[in-house]
């Protein structure tokens, strides 16, 4: 998996997501959450950066 790449569940492939954000609230570890479209099939895709 590259490193612009999030999983997509639906497709169950990586997908290079179109409108990638990343998303201002922390997890309780302290990580950022990255989160995008897929191009695929529009199902909401993230990463943890
Ligand atoms: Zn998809």
């Amino acid at each position: 998996m590259e490193a612009n790449e999030h999983y997509c569940v639906k497709c169950k492939a990586a997908k290079v997501p179109g409108d990638v954000k990343a998303d201002p609230t922390p997890t309780k570890n302290g990580r950022t959450m990255e989160r995008g479209t897929c191009p695929t099939c529009g199902t909401r895709t993230a990463r943890i950066r």
